[in-house]
């Protein structure tokens, strides 16, 4: 099984598929994350709110996986983005994951009521410049933010990590995304379990039809639309079900039927708005 990659706009490339570790506990992470590398995953997904970059760096320390073989995301959270903040923020990120640098730093939230996105993302654009981060992305972030951050710096974020899955599917971001070459990161790719995916027809009649569960056609469905995914399980039958999803294709047919799961109204969203966030 080969997990594929996608180019970035940096020149760098990702795994397009990862494990993301948003509330697995800081005690138990150690152990799905030596899980996850043992059945295959190279790319992890964390953030310093997560509280949980210490287990992530204890299994990659444990994994004797060469350095250059993983992939690792962390995130600047909303109270570290005035001043120096990002620079002492990165600085403890690495330290508890044990690393001289990320593969991928992101701006977490735009919180916009503090109008200091810019400002964060200037101070991130400078970590990139100083080694600690190879490339550099946000998350949360609409049209307007990313609008006003390339204008104020001249520098695309290589991806944009936003909630989307087929209840969901963010079409007015991942069209800008599009025309400007940012890759798509999809968080809460399978709904959190919040929402019946899983039942829904369009899914369901997909998978039967592959011999695949639910869950793996909506990764599959992800995938085929290029974006990068990092579901969430800490359970070790899901994370090896999780990450076989490359011996199968929807057809055009399905990937519409499931498009057609989100009328486009925004009624899907699971989780959190990015102008609420701050
Ligand atoms: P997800 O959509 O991956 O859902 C995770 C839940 O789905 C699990 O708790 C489990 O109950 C269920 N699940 C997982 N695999 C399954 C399977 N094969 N069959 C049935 N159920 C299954 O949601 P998530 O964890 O929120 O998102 C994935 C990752 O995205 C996170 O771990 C984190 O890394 C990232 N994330 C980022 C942000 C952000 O603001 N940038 C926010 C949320 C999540």
């Amino acid at each position: 099984m080969t997990i594929s990659t996608v180019p970035l706009n940096d020149g760098l490339s990702i795994p397009q598929l990862g494990y993301g570790v948003f509330k697995v506990p800081p005690t138990d992470t150690e152990r799905a994350v030596t899980e996850a590398l043992e059945v295959g995953y190279r790319h992890i997904d964390t953030a310093a709110i997560y509280g949980n970059e210490e287990g992530v760096g204890a299994a990659i320390a444990a994994s004797g996986i060469s350095r250059a073989d993983l992939y690792v995301t962390t995130k600047l959270w909303n109270d570290r983005h005035d001043g120096d903040e990002p620079r002492a923020a990165i600085g403890e990120s690495l330290d508890k994951l044990g690393l001289d640098h990320v593969d991928l730093y992101l701006v977490h939230w735009p919180t916009p009521a503090k109008d200091n996105y810019v400002h964060a993302w200037e101070r991130v654009i400078e970590l990139r410049e100083a080694g600690l981060a190879r490339s550099i992305g946000v998350s949360n972030h609409l049209v307007a933010h990313l609008e006003r951050i390339v204008a104020a710096t001249g520098v695309v974020p290589a991806v944009n990590q936003i909630e989307l899955h087929p209840a969901y599917q963010q079409r007015e971001i991942t069209d800008w995304a599009a025309a400007h070459d940012v890759r798509i990161e999809a968080w809460g790719p399978l709904g959190q379990g919040k929402y019946d995916l899983f039942g829904a027809e369009p899914v369901a009649s997909a998978a039967a039809a592959h011999g695949k569960t639910p869950a793996q056609a909506v990764l599959r469905w992800h995938l085929q639309h290029g974006f990068i995914v990092f579901p969430k399980s800490v359970r070790r039958e899901r994370l090896e079900e999780n990450l076989d999803v490359f011996d199968f294709t929807l057809t055009d047919a399905e990937m519409a039927a499931i498009d057609a799961l989100d009328p486009g109204e925004g009624t899907g969203r699971v989780s959190a708005h990015p102008d609420e966030v701050n």
